[in-house]
């Protein structure tokens, strides 16, 4: 499987750079090859590879399916924190379905939330896309406004989650949270978690603090739990 960007998915159809080299070195396809390709948005090709070069393998559209967005969705708001880890989760969201990836700034963020987060990630969200032939990417964007930002866009869910390490674990993220039509936006804190003028102004704008059981996870674990088991919900 292959990713063309949405903009490049017009005649004549080619793959080029990166993709074309893995192709051609390093899987050996010919001409007259078929291959799947994915646009991130909905679009899943099967094509028929005409010509290849080094640099840019010339394709045929055999048949196109156009996958809607799905239902319902769920959105995962990770607090901002510089880690090794991040590229690796955004992978995991996609194979997960998740329908956003926010990334917010968080009183305990070391650092400013980068602009250019799309450039730097994508790559690692096509590589979940591709992996698990997830037609559609998840939305990428920052909330630099911090937790008054996520308040103001509340009204778009039909569930707003506190994943809270400071809630009593007896208040556990339970089934009637998860699943069905609706859309879920979960909030995870940073490494370093909320600070308390976080958690109030989230509660007092209607977000509702869950437990995740007595352990303090880490905010990947967090979060690729309650990805899976909204997901699991979902599905059932
Ligand atoms: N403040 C904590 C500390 O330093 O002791 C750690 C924060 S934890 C590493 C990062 C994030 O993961 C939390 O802010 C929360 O969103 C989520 N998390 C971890 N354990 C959790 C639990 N037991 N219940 C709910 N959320 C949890």
């Amino acid at each position: 499987t292959f990713y063309l960007p949405p903009e490049e998915w017009r005649e004549p159809y080619a793959l080029e750079g990166q993709e074309a080299r893995h192709l051609v070195k390093v899987l050996r396809a010919r001409a007259g090859d078929l291959i799947r390709l994915l646009d991130g948005r909905g679009r899943e090709g099967t094509f028929r590879i005409t010509a290849t070069e080094k640099q840019r393998v010339a394709l045929t559209l055999e048949v196109l399916v156009e996958h809607p967005a799905p239902s319902g969705s769920t959105v995962l708001a990770l607090g901002w924190a510089k880690s090794v880890r991040r590229g690796w989760l955004l992978e995991k969201a996609v194979e997960l379905e998740a329908g956003g990836v926010w990334l917010w700034q968080a009183d305990r963020s070391q650092s400013h939330v980068p602009e250019d987060i799309k450039e730097s990630w994508e790559g690692q969200m096509i590589a979940g896309a591709k992996q698990s032939v997830n037609p559609w990417l998840p939305e990428l964007r920052t909330i630099p406004e911090g937790v008054e930002g996520l308040v103001a866009l509340a009204p778009e869910f039909d569930r707003t989650l506190i994943l809270w390490e400071g809630q009593s674990p007896s208040a556990l993220l339970s089934p009637a949270m998860l699943g069905g039509n609706g859309r879920t936006l979960f909030v995870v804190g940073p490494e370093g978690g909320f600070s308390d003028r976080e958690v109030r102004v989230l509660t007092e704008g209607g977000f509702t603090p869950v437990s995740l059981g007595r352990r303090i996870l880490r905010w990947e674990t967090a979060a690729l739990l309650c990805l899976g088991l909204d997901w699991w919900h979902r599905e059932l």
